[in-house]
Formats: structure tokens, C-alpha cells, sequence
């Protein structure tokens, strides 16, 4: 299976995505992810992404192009993949299909999550993530059984991101409306969107997933 998540920040791409890697086996390529540890290690990419992020804007397609294309490469990435906030503009979509093209790999289809505005505020106002494994939570919508630890890792630390305040959420959207929901019309009309109710619960996003990913 290869998919793409598509939706605006928090409207909960990794969530399912952490979930799509437990069910199927499959890896899960965030960008934002790969940029943030890029950021952390002081890599060149690291350098040049960290300002860009931290403003909520988008890093360069050249970029993330170039490290979404060697990852593809790697091994575990043979039998599918989840990509999760990758392509995020249509130069990046036309990229993705040139690369998938280059590497016999074809889409399975792009999940759209659907998400209302004020309802993403609240997602990223109270996200944060286990320190040691990345595990995603929330502070009300998703709590560890046992408050302060992670259930997958048992550890106690925990992350906030330094782009999820509320003023760089209003940038990270505008770029979403601006940048990122052009790609709607670009998979509607390669019969490949699948529109999915992200205001729904967690488990029901999942099921409603699962159905999609059954009928394909
Ligand atoms: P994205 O990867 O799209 O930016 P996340 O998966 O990180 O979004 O989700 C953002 C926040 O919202 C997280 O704290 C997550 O626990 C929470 N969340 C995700 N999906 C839902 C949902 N369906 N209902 C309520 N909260 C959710
Ligand atoms: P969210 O799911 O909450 O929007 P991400 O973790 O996907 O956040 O992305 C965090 C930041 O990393 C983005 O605001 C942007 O600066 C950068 N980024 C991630 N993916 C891309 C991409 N495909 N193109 C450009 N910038 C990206
Ligand atoms: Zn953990």
C-alpha cells in the first residue's frame, strides 16, 4: 500500500498514521519529522529548514523533494509506505509523480482529512509527543493511561513543538489554504481522493480508513 495524508496541520495525519504503521507494517515518511530531526542533528538541510519552520512557513521543494526521494530508496519502503505531509504543494505533487513513476511505484490512493478550523487550534494548542519514541498525544483528547508516561515506551518526557503556538498556527494554515489544498483538485482528478471525517473520534477516523483502504 502507498498513501499519501493529506489535511491541514492537526488535523491528526500522524495519529492515523502511527496507527497505519501498527496495523500494516508499513513506514510512515513525515517530512516534518525528517526536517525536525534534520534541525535537531545541525545538518546542513537542519540550518537552512530551522527559520523557515519555526515561522510556519514551507521549506523549499528542492529539499524536501531530495530527502523524500532518497528515503523512498531505502529498503523498508519496498513493500509501502505512508507518506504523511509530503507533497505539500503542486510543484512537490508533480514531483512525487515523477519519482513514484521512476521507481515503478504506484499510489494507492490519497486520504483526506477533513477538519474545521477552530477545531485544528485546539488540536495543535494541546498537542505533544513522547521525548523517547514520538508517540503523539493530546492534553485532553488523547492522555497516557498513567498521566506522564508514555503508554508505548514507559518513558516521562515529553515534547512541545516551538511552531504550535496560536500566531505561527495562523501562519502554518494560510500556507495549508494557499499551498497544500490546490492538491485536492490535483487527486480528484486522478480518481484518487478519498475524503475521510476528521472531526470524528480517533478510533472512528481509523475505522472509517480501514474501510477505504478495504474497498480499495
Ligand atoms: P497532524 O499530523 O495532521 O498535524 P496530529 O496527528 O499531530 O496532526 O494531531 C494533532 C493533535 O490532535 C494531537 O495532539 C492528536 O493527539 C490530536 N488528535 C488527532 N486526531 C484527533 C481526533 N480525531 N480527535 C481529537 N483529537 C485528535
Ligand atoms: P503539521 O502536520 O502540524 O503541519 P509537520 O510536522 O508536517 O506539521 O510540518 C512542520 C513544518 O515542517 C511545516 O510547517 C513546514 O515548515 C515544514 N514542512 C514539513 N513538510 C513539508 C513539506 N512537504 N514541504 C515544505 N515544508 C514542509
Ligand atoms: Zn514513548
Amino acid at each position: 500500500m502507498r498513501l499519501i495524508l493529506l489535511g491541514p496541520p492537526g488535523a491528526g495525519k500522524g495519529t492515523q498514521a502511527q496507527r497505519l504503521v501498527d496495523e500494516h507494517g508499513i513506514p510512515q515518511l513525515s517530512t516534518g519529522d525528517m526536517l525536525r530531526s534534520a534541525v535537531a542533528g545541525g545538518t546542513e538541510v537542519g540550518l537552512r529548514a530551522k527559520a523557515v519552520m519555526d515561522a510556519g512557513k514551507l521549506v523549499s521543494d528542492d529539499i524536501v523533494n531530495a530527502i523524500v526521494s532518497e528515503r523512498l530508496d531505502q529498503p523498508d519502503c519496498q513493500a509501502g509506505f505512508i507518506l504523511d505531509g509530503f507533497p505539500r504543494t503542486l510543484v512537490q505533487a508533480d514531483a512525487t509523480e515523477k519519482m513514484l513513476a521512476s521507481k515503478n511505484m504506484a499510489l494507492s490512493c490519497v486520504l483526506e482529512l477533513r477538519v474545521d478550523d477552530d477545531v485544528l487550534v485546539d488540536r495543535i494548542g494541546g498537542r505533544y509527543t513522547c521525548a523517547n519514541c514520538g508517540a503523539g498525544y493530546h492534553d485532553e483528547n488523547l492522555k497516557p493511561a498513567t498521566e506522564g508516561v508514555c503508554d508505548k515506551c514507559g518513558s516521562t518526557e515529553f515534547n512541545r513543538r516551538p511552531d504550535d503556538n496560536p500566531e505561527t498556527v495562523r501562519t502554518r494554515l494560510q500556507a495549508y489554504y494557499k499551498e497544500t489544498s490546490p492538491l485536492l483538485g490535483y487527486y480528484y482528478a486522478k480518481g484518487l481522493l478519498k475524503p475521510v471525517d476528521g472531526m470524528a473520534k480517533i478510533d472512528a477516523v481509523t475505522a472509517q480508513i480501514d474501510d477505504v483502504l478495504s474497498s480499495l
